[in-house]
């Protein structure tokens, strides 16, 4: 390592496997290029002599398979290169699900469905990129399957999603969200309403599955699901779930004997489940930091990366839309009326008053036509904020990345909620 100056920064000199780890500091931006050899950032490579900019909170590893000269300007919180990495590991991981893909090729079937599991900041979201980046790279259009309604890296926080992956993610910015698949789940944590979690997850899998039907090179490239770090009861029955509904070939757990365990007993033995270290890399996220990022996902929702798009705002009238809830607030079962379940409650529609209690809440503009399109498991054209609501004149204020008027009547209240100030 060379320190160069203030201006100049620091030149990193890096062996064959080894990775470079920086995190950025607060309110600060980091410039990163290569100078000598080849490297990717979680599986995308990077070109020698461009500059790659890195924003505030970002976590980077910056890994060579044969070595290369780094140079990092800018103020990070730590940067240090590492000996020790798993990407041997994820590599032949990316090796074998790659046959499964010949195979499926070579007899026409599906290839291999791969789930990513494991407690918290362990790295699933990385492990999801890196396997669907390799995958992308060696002409495979696999789908990115996001179950993690906690950051929804497909969409907005609170929502599940899926995407065809058709190039590599981009360094800074990841993959490119070009008509994704998404559905309002309207919480962060899934233990908000399971059996809408549910419901939404065997959406999913149905929808995959006739995308398959029609495409066979999007059926052979397979999918890599992203699940939450909630391992636990009823976590852990949602990733159960989940395994069935979308027919998951590969499980890979990380960083857990137990969750691997228990999976070995529970799944059929055709699952094939493989227990894989974390990298030392990955980092620990505060319950700030976490709320840090779910905000930045919606602020780039509506100003895009680096505030490349103007937001609209307009006025609607109260009369022009319909907002539910999904999920009635639970009751003991006593007071449930004759033959209905607390299940029930969990799918009921209740429709919200427009009143100051939804400003600066997040409501996805559902693309139902009519009421009797199933809300519950129709996707979303997008998302709004209500920014003020106006109960003399029956109007509220929203921001919205479209102008006027919205596309549709159905809104779907969300409990995350975004203030629109920087
Ligand atoms: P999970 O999905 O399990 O919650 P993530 O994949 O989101 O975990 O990783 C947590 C954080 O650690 C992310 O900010 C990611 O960029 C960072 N990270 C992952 N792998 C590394 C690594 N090898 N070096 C440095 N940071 C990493």
């Amino acid at each position: 390592q060379t320190n160069l100056g203030a201006e100049g920064g620091k030149e990193y000199n890096l062996s064959q496997d080894n990775e470079l780890r920086f995190e950025v500091e607060n309110n600060e931006i980091v410039q990163m290029e290569i100078k000598e050899g080849l490297a990717e950032v979680f599986g995308s490579e990077l070109m020698k002599n461009r500059i790659y900019k890195f924003a505030s909170g970002s976590k980077i590893a910056v890994f060579t398979w044969q070595g290369c000269k780094i140079l990092l300007r800018g103020k990070t919180e730590v940067a240090y290169v590492s000996k020790e990495t798993p990407m041997m590991v994820y590599l032949n991981t990316h090796a074998a699900l790659e046959q499964m893909r010949q195979q499926a090729e070579l007899e026409a079937t599906r290839g291999p469905k791969v789930m990513v599991v494991g407690p918290g900041d362990v790295g699933k979201s990385t492990v999801c990129r890196l396997l669907l980046n390799y995958a992308v790279r060696v002409g495979r259009r696999p789908t990115f399957i996001e179950l993690d309604v906690g950051q929804g890296s497909v969409s907005v926080p609170g929502t599940v999603g899926a995407l065809l992956v058709e190039r590599p993610a981009d360094v800074e910015q990841g993959f490119a969200l070009t008509a994704p698949l998404v559905y309002h789940f309207g919480a962060t944590s899934p233990g908000a309403n399971m059996k809408l979690y549910e419901i939404l997850t065997a959406k999913l899998a149905e929808v995959f599955a006739m995308r398959c039907k029609t495409y066979s090179r999007i059926a052979q490239s397979g999918c890599v699901i992203n699940t939450c770090g909630w391992i636990k009861g009823e976590g852990y029955q949602s990733l159960k779930y989940a395994a069935q509904a979308f027919e998951v070939d590969v499980i890979i757990v990380l960083d857990q004997e137990r969750l691997y365990n228990e999976l070995v007993r529970d799944m059929p033995s055709f699952v094939k489940i493989v227990l894989q270290s974390k990298s030392g890399g990955v980092v620990e996220r505060s319950q700030g930091f976490r709320r840090f990022t779910r905000d930045e996902k919606v602020r780039e929702y509506f100003y895009g990366f680096n505030c490349c798009y103007y937001p609209h705002s307009f006025e609607v009238k109260f009369v022009d839309v319909e907002i539910y809830k999904v999920g009635a607030p639970p009751v003991p079962n006593s007071c449930l009326p004759l033959g209905m379940t607390p299940e029930d409650n969990q799918t009921k529609l209740v429709p919200v008053n427009p009143g100051p209690e939804i400003v600066h809440h997040l409501l996805s503009v559902s693309l139902a036509d009519t009421k009797e399109d199933d809300l519950l498991s129709t996707n979303v054209a997008g998302f709004i904020v209500i920014t003020n609501v106006d109960m003399e004149r029956k109007t509220f204020t929203v921001l919205s990345p479209a102008p006027r008027p919205l596309p549709r009547r159905y809104l779907l209240l969300s409990d995350v909620r975004f203030m629109d100030i920087k």
